[in-house]
């Protein structure tokens, strides 16, 4: 149950004076439903009105706030004009400008004879010093209220930047005052103000400094959610900790006979990383590992000897792949090195149906399939399995699967062990998954090719299909990206289609084309053909980004290269470069270049690191953007900055350890407290794994 003191912010925000359906509306289209979404829409600007000089004084250009004795009203002869009012100081004269005014209501604003605070811009119309329409007019009474420093927030179209302000305001005074629930050395070190205090701070700017993610009242705020994510991650960890956790032991004679039938020896970090996997699985905890590996850096055949090392041990294990026709090529790849020794391999995906899955099903059910590959199919409910010891999970470049495994396990308790070929640089890291175990492939495996980088502007896309022809009726093959045109599916795939049919009319029919509408039968027949060397020229959009494997396919032409990012242009060339062929990737870009592309560009053609290209997109692009965190399934953060934060990220990381370690089920005085963060942060889930843990 949420905590009482926090019902206010979990209200809806028409629940605030004055906020109807409409505005309400707006705000939760700006900023999300509830009151406390409010509190976290933070001003992205400030208007200073404290420059208060005398008329003859005031700059043009600037916000003022003058004092006016109001002179005399000045209507218009015609609708035309504006309606003027002329005030003065001791200094000298100034217009009120008002068009389309409805003059009683000026003169009730504005009686002549009496004294107002006025505050707007001030203009010079032909060397006299004007106002149009001010921002405010109040009494002498209430000169301190706009001598001041107004917040600016982002807006949306259907509410005012005042109405807004005003909202924000309310939300703020009706905020509770929680106990404190950050360990009181990280405050006073920090020199950090309670969080209410943080908060009114934050939406009070008084100066351009105030609006930096680096203010120390930004930095609680940021605090406070960065503590809340790894609180909960770290809770997460420790009930599947706590959880029984099996020692899942081999005899290591299955995995003798597939390395015996390996065309290849295992690389040092195959086999570290295979120590690292096989030592957590062996331990009675539940195994939770990253195996990070960039592409084509042999995290397959790693993945493979795990999961022997479950079957050895009398139990089954599943990898799970991010899409079908991922699903089928580790299938194919898995049939073939494990068959020999006599395991039998199944494949389950949303496309199986009927007997086929039926029979299947029965087969997990028994036992009597020792491995099993597919899409997320594999965790449906009526898939079950007679003894699940470990399962692999292909992420890709999506983070996150993982999460939603262990939160949905139903008792299932496998050993996990996550697969990226994202090089994640390790704040990154830190945030999606708290502390997490990670072994790294860093070599490639012996007999890659260097492939050969080149940048063309787009004019000479004849020459480079002239280069592609000779090298086709040589036996090449090769693939053709074309560009995201859009946000939308539709224009990318009529580019992809117009690309095909071009190309046809100089390829004939071994041009093939593969998109992300394609049914998978139908792609997988593409591919087939691709594979088999009938389709010659491949052109896709981005689906083939993940994970194809055509040892025969040596170039790889990428149209509009300079809309692509580095890390998608890297997954994009490791395609090629597998087999014995000497491999050509081009890069096509439009002109003028823009700066970021061309420094993109340039970093692709010096390095085919993975790790150093992910920190260069991380300089370039800066922060949370690096992986897309929307699709990446790192946490959203509203306050924190990866990009500005990353060291009280780390402190947050410690502090959550501490207080899982000595107060797991948060049921001390500061336990308490930092229930109601989680609350406050929608972190209610971790709350639970409290109480039935
Ligand atoms: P990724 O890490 O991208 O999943 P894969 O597992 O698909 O990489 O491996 C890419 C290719 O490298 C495969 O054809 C695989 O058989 C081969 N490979 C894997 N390990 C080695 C090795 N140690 N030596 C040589 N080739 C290897
Ligand atoms: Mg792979």
């Amino acid at each position: 149950m949420r905590p009482r003191i926090l019902f206010p912010l979990f209200a809806p925000v028409t629940s605030l004076a004055g906020v109807g359906p409409r505005i309400g509306a707006a705000i939760e289209r700006l900023a999300g439903p509830h009151v406390a979404d409010l509190l976290w829409h933070l001003p992205g600007g400030l208007i200073d009105r404290r420059y208060a000089p005398k008329i003859a004084e005031a700059e043009p250009g600037r916000i003022a706030t003058l004092t006016l004795e109001i002179d005399r009203h000045l209507p218009p002869p015609n609708r035309r004009l504006p309606y003027k009012v002329r005030c003065r100081d001791e200094t000298g004269f100034l217009h009120l400008v008002f068009f389309h005014a409805k003059g009683d209501y000026l003169e009730r604003t504005l009686p002549v004879g009496e004294t107002r605070v006025i505050s707007g811009t001030i203009e010079d119309f032909r060397g006299e010093i004007q106002i149009t329409h001010p921002d405010h007019i109040c009494k002498i009474e209430e000169i301190h209220k706009l001598q001041s420093v107004e917040p600016v927030y982002p807006l949306t179209a259907g509410i005012t930047q005042k109405v807004l302000g005003r909202t924000i305001r309310k939300a703020l005074a009706n905020a509770p005052e929680p106990q404190e629930w950050i360990e009181p050395s990280v405050v006073s070190s920090r020199q950090w103000q309670g969080w209410r205090g943080a908060l009114n701070t934050a939406h009070e700017p008084q100066a351009e400094s105030d609006l930096d993610p680096g203010h120390l009242a930004r930095q609680r705020l940021a605090y406070d959610e960065l503590l809340a994510s790894q609180l909960a991650l770290l809770l997460l960890r420790a009930r599947m900790r706590r959880q029984k956790g099996r020692t899942i032991v081999g005899d290591g004679v299955k995995r003798q006979q597939v390395i015996d039938g390996l065309p290849f020896s295992l690389t040092a970090s195959q086999s570290t990383a295979l120590e690292e996997i096989t030592g957590d699985m062996a331990t009675p905890t539940r195994m939770m590992r990253l195996l990070q590996g960039d592409v084509g850096s042999g995290k397959t055949v790693v993945a493979l000897l795990a999961m022997l090392v479950a079957v050895e041990a009398g139990t089954q294990a599943v990898l799970m792949a991010p899409t079908e026709i991922l699903a089928r090529q580790h299938f194919k790849v898995l049939r073939q090195l494990a068959e020999p020794a006599g395991i039998r391999i199944a494949i389950l995906t949303g496309r199986d149906r009927g007997k086929e899955r039926a029979a299947i099903l029965d087969d997990l059910a028994s036992g009597a399939i020792a491995i099993a590959v597919g899409t997320h199919a594999l965790f449906q409910d009526d898939v079950a399995f007679a003894d699940l010891g470990l399962a692999v999970i292909d992420e890709q470049h999506r983070f996150g699967v993982h999460q939603r495994l262990t939160l949905s396990g139903k008792g299932r308790t496998p050993d996990v062990l996550v697969m990226t070929a994202t090089p994640i640089p390790r704040t990154l890291l830190l945030a999606a998954y708290g502390d997490l175990d990670a072994s790294q492939l860093t070599e490639k495996p012996a007999g890659r090719q260097p492939i050969d980088t080149r940048a063309l502007p787009l004019v000479r896309i004849g020459e480079v299909v002239g280069a592609v022809q000779r090298a086709v009726e040589n036996g090449a093959r090769a693939y053709w990206v074309t560009p995201l045109v859009e946000e939308s599916e539709d224009s990318d795939l009529a580019a992809a289609t117009e690309r095909q049919q071009a190309l046809s009319t100089v390829f004939g029919d071994r041009v093939g084309l593969v998109h992300g509408r394609m049914k998978g039968p139908e792609k997988d027949t593409v591919m087939a053909a691709f594979a088999d060397g009938s389709i010659a020229v491949l052109v896709a959009t981005t689906v083939i980004e993940v994970g194809l494997d055509v040892p025969e396919a040596t170039i790889m032409v990428i149209e509009h290269a300079e809309r692509f990012g580095l890390a998608q242009l890297h997954q994009l060339r490791g395609r090629i470069g597998r087999g014995e062929g000497k491999s050509t990737c081009l890069l096509l870009y439009a002109q003028p270049l823009g700066e970021t592309a061309r420094a993109r560009i340039e970093i692709l053609r010096e390095t085919d690191d993975g790790f150093r290209i992910a920190e260069e997109d991380l300089r370039l692009r800066g922060g949370g953007e690096v992986l897309g965190t929307r699709q990446s399934g790192l946490p959203d953060f509203r306050l924190a900055d990866l990009a500005t934060h990353h060291d009280l990220l780390a402190i947050a990381r410690d502090d959550a350890k501490l207080v899982v370690e000595r107060d797991p089920e948060l049921t001390g005085n500061r336990g308490e407290a930092l229930r109601t963060l989680l609350y406050l942060f929608e972190r209610d889930a971790a709350v639970k794994y409290l109480r039935s843990g």
